[in-house]
Parts: C-alpha cells; structure tokens; sequence
C-alpha cells in the first residue's frame, strides 16, 4: 500500500470525468515545501507565516529574515504557487511572552474572538506593511499569492488594499523587484460566507478555512475536549455555507479552495468534489490519499447527488449512500 501510493507522486489529480484538481501543500516553515514536493503538491495553498514568529525569545523575524524565508519557500516550489498567509497570531497560536507584552498581547477574555489573525494586523501596521514588504519581495522569485486570514468585514480588506498600495509604492521607492501578487481572504467566519459576493468584488481568489468556520459557525472550541463532540463538519449549517461559498466563488470566476483540515480528510473528497472544489490544500502527509479519492471520482456524477445531500436531516448518512452508489467498478 505504501508502495502504490508513493508511485501515486507523479500521475496528475483528473477526475474520472477529466477535471483537473489541485492539491496543495499547508506547511509552516520553508524548510516543508520540500516535503510537498515530495508527497506531488501543486503548489502550498497555505504558508501559516505564524510559525516564523512564535517560540522566539523576544525578537520578532524582521522583513530581510521573513523574506529570506518566503524566498527560499518559493524558490524551492520551483514556479509553482505560493500562497503566503500573513500571521494569524492570537487564540490557538499565541505569542511567547516576551514578545506578548511587548505587542499588547497579554491575557484577552475570549482569545478566539479577540484581537487575533487579521485584527491583530490591522492594529500593527508597522508590521503588517514589515510582512507585506517581504512577501511582496519573495514573489521577484516565483508565484506568490497574499492570503489573509480571518476577514470579517469589508473596512478590512479596504485597509489591506490601501496597506499593499503602500507597500509597493515603497518597494518602488527602495528600488526592491516584485511582481504581480494575486490577493485572496481566508473565508473562516460566517459573516464573511454570507457576505462573500461583497468580498469577492476586491479580492483575486478565496481559501476556505474551515477549521475556523466549523468553530464559529457552531460555536464549539476547536480545541475544547470538553464540547469536541459537537464539532462537525456535517452538521447541515456548515455545508450549506461551504456549497455556497464554493458555488458563490466560481460563479464569479474567481479561485476557491479548501485548506482546513475537511481537505485532508479522504472522508470529505467526494462531497467537496460534489460541491464543486477543485483545489485541496493539506498537510502534505494527505495528498497521496485524498489523490486517491479524487483518481476513482466521477465530479460531474457526484453533483447530482447534492439537493438530496442538502435536504437530508442526516447528511453524512446520505452521502455514505449516494456516493458508494457513486463506485466505479474496480
Ligand atoms: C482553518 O481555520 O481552517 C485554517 C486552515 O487555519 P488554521 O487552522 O491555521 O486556523
Ligand atoms: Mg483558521
């Protein structure tokens, strides 16, 4: 079986029906893509940047030690995209202490719903232009695409735009090489999948966050044991607003992917690939299954099976039946 899935790393992800899927690598330090190119990745669908600043004593990577590292990320993905998220610090992933204090990052009442990810960003814009300038000097090197996590509210990403406008005109100034960056949210929040035709008016493409928006979506701690038993992917709110967004994205032409951990998960690619996903991105362990799933996959043929997915009181019930109904003959 290990054996069949390492000759898995070179046949390109097509569908039973021709459709071509992507799947992408999540890593956390440059030193990863060369993991994803192993495992086949098409590219990282998410460089959590956060990595680069936690578990330091004090100091946080300045612009030259955090472009080194997006540079050296890219140029080890050899062409292929790069999508850089800017730091989604706070709740699960907080700072170290030193560094906490030093940033106003100290004890919050509700972390999850504090001044994390891209709030945190906004209220440091001396480091959030720092972050934007390297990724912006990283993509001199490759294919670099902005991701920005935890997007609520279009006042944010009007301030992103203007924070990138500002970035490249002192890029320009330096004399620092860039090259087209395409710009993309994290959909993680329900307020920004239920507003998301407003968003994509402003943005290149979305990533999906569903961790997050399981989370908050159901109002469940992802990291509390205590209520884990009520955290699911199935649940009939979390799929309706993963189908819309999904649909929502395409139909405005624009790209959408998948990077929480529902993406990894072989137990989720035919009702992804129903919804009409066609970018995963995931721990890079993942990509020979799920490539897998998406080899014996008929896309066209498991999208009839949504309305009766929705509708259903048990979804997961209902999927089990409609896509082993789905099985091509071995
Ligand atoms: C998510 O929320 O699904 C996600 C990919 O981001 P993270 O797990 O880093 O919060
Ligand atoms: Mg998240």
């Amino acid at each position: 079986e290990r054996a069949r899935l390492a000759r898995l790393r070179h046949t390109p992800a097509v569908t039973l029906d021709g459709e071509r899927i992507e799947l992408h690598a999540n890593i956390e330090l440059p030193l990863d893509a060369q993991g994803a190119i192993e495992a086949g990745a098409t590219g990282v669908g998410l460089f959590r940047s956060e990595f680069l600043f936690m578990n330091r004593d004090g100091e946080l990577p300045g612009e030259d030690e955090q472009f080194a590292a997006y540079r050296a990320a890219v140029e080890a993905m050899r062409g292929m995209p790069v999508t850089i998220r800017t730091v989604d610090v706070g709740a699960d992933k907080p700072l170290d202490r030193m560094s906490a204090s030093e940033l106003r990052h100290e004890h919050v009442l509700n972390p999850a719903m504090g001044l994390r990810a891209i709030r945190w960003s906004l209220a440091e814009p001396s480091m959030f232009r720092q972050q934007l300038r390297a990724i912006y000097r990283a993509s001199a090197f490759g294919k670099v695409r902005l991701l920005i996590p935890m997007v609520a509210h279009l006042h944010e990403v009007r301030q992103i735009l203007e924070a990138v406008k500002k970035v490249q005109q002192q890029l320009n100034d330096a004399g620092h090489a860039y090259s087209h960056v395409e710009l993309g949210v994290m959909i993680e929040i329900p307020a920004a999948a239920v507003m998301l035709p407003l968003l994509l008016r402003h943005v290149d493409f979305v990533s999906i966050g569903t961790n997050d928006l399981i989370q908050y979506t159901l109002a469940i701690d992802r990291a509390d044991e205590a209520v884990a038993h009520l955290y699911d992917p199935w649940h009939p709110a979390v799929l309706q607003l993963l189908a819309s967004s999904i649909g929502l994205a395409r139909a405005a032409g624009k790209s959408v992917s998948v990077c929480g951990e529902m993406a990894g998960d072989p137990a989720f690619t035919d009702l992804l690939l129903a919804m009409g996903l066609r970018s995963f991105s995931m721990h890079p362990s993942q990509i020979p299954s799920v490539k897998q799933r998406v080899l014996r996959a008929d896309a066209g043929r498991l999208a009839t099976f949504m309305p009766e997915i929705m509708g259903s009181e048990d979804p997961r019930h209902e999927a089990e039946l409609a896509f082993a109904r789905n099985k091509p003959a071995r």
